[in-house]
């Protein structure tokens, strides 16, 4: 079997290497966008504590973050060692008492069958800011040991190295497609026709421009997201934890004094590739409410990626009726660095007519 998977970030690095590890001949096709949401993602990787309740997309984001383990295993078995993947453990918290309850109850009853979360503890605002010492004063928190952070350009191109290890061709290209007898036809920069059983549309918030050509009106969009990352120098940040102030804003750090500031969600910017004065206002009025240790924090860079937003938050994944040839693996939205592996593992399952080990009629292009 021969598989064109078009999308080089979470979702397709993961199903062309789940393809390649089962003996199909891949080839990955990816233009590398500006505004990749991989390349921009937060990292954060700790599904227990999210508000949203949606039953089928959690089981989701659950099932996506136990995979970790899995997954790294895996890899680090194929010789890969910069993923950039560490359990550094959750700090939740908030500034509302009945809000912190809220979210003590939601992440027990979460993680009360899930042993890969740890022992949950409530620590005391002194224990939660010696764990995270640029944390304001008087915050109680939640700490959740399985709590864990990837830097998602690593743990993608290693994907994609292991699946060319493996055999596959990786090209970066912008590739289009049309349709010839009910079946789909992929065609690379240059118009000529690639041949491949089945291709795979794993590109993010531009699947909806390749699709329009085939009558396919796919109803993801561009999410913009600006994410601020601060550098305090001499700091050894490497094993804080990530802060998760239930807003929309959150904070996680890497090996090299870096702090991270996330992020925007704007629904209406398009593909605007810019920083802007409000986002970059708004990312760090909120990090320094929470974290007022971070005002003399060096600024190095801000991060433009568009996540791709689904009608739910549901992501959306399958063989696409009507089209033969044809799946799509997207909409994996604000949670794509948690899901996506685990979801690009699922679809690899259903590309080779193997049963999915979670139900996936959820998931089915057909929903929409
Ligand atoms: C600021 C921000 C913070 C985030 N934080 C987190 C987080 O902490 N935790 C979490 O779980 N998730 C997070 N996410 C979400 C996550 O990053 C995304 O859901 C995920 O990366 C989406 O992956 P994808 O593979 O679907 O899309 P992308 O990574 O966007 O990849 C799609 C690829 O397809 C390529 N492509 C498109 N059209 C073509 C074509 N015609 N030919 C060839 N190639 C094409 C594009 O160039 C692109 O490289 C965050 C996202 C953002 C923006």
């Amino acid at each position: 079997m021969r598989v064109i998977v078009i999308g080089g970030g979470m979702f397709g690095a993961s199903t062309a290497y789940q393809l390649a590890r089962s003996g199909v001949q891949v080839t990955i096709i990816d233009h590398v966008h500006p505004g990749k949401a991989t390349l921009a993602g937060a990292g954060i990787v700790c599904p227990w504590a999210t508000r949203i309740e949606d039953p089928e997309w959690y089981d989701m984001y659950a099932a996506g973050g136990r995979f970790y383990g899995e997954l790294i295993a895996d890899l680090t078995a194929a010789g890969e060692d910069s993923l950039g993947y560490r359990k550094v453990g959750a700090l939740v918290t908030s500034t509302d008492a009945n809000e912190l309850q809220a979210a003590g109850e939601r992440i027990a009853r979460r993680t009360r069958n899930a042993p890969e979360a740890g022992d949950v503890q409530l620590l005391t605002a002194a224990q939660a800011q010696a764990k995270f010492p640029v944390l304001r004063d008087g915050l109680e928190a939640y700490f959740i040991p399985g709590g864990a952070r990837v830097d998602a350009r690593l743990l993608s191109a290693a994907m994609v190295r292991a699946a060319v290890a493996l055999g596959a061709e990786y090209i970066n290209d912008y590739v289009t497609l049309d349709i010839a007898d009910g079946r789909v036809r992929c065609r690379d920069g240059n118009g000529q026709i690639m041949v491949a059983d089945e291709v795979v549309v794993a590109a993010g918030a531009w699947a909806s421009q390749i699709l329009e050509p085939l009558g396919i009106a796919h109803p993801v969009k561009p999410q913009k997201g600006q994410i601020v990352h601060l550098r305090l120098a001499g700091v050894a940040t490497a094993l804080w934890p990530v802060l998760l102030p239930m807003t929309s804003h959150y904070m996680l750090t890497f090996d090299d004094s870096r702090v991270v500031v996330g992020a925007t969600r704007e629904d209406d910017s398009g593909f605007d590739y810019r920083v802007t004065a409000a986002g970059q206002a708004e990312i760090l009025e909120a990090g320094m409410a929470i974290a007022p240790g971070l005002v003399n924090a060096e600024i190095i860079e801000t991060r433009i990626g568009f996540r791709p937003a689904g009608p739910t938050t549901k992501p959306i994944f399958g063989r696409v009726p009507g089209v033969e040839g044809l799946s799509v693996g997207n909409g994996l939205g604000a949670g794509g660095i948690s899901i996506g592996p685990y979801a690009g593992k699922l679809l690899s399952d259903i590309i080779r007519g193997e049963t999915p080990e979670l139900p996936v009629s959820a998931y089915a292009p057909q929903r929409h």
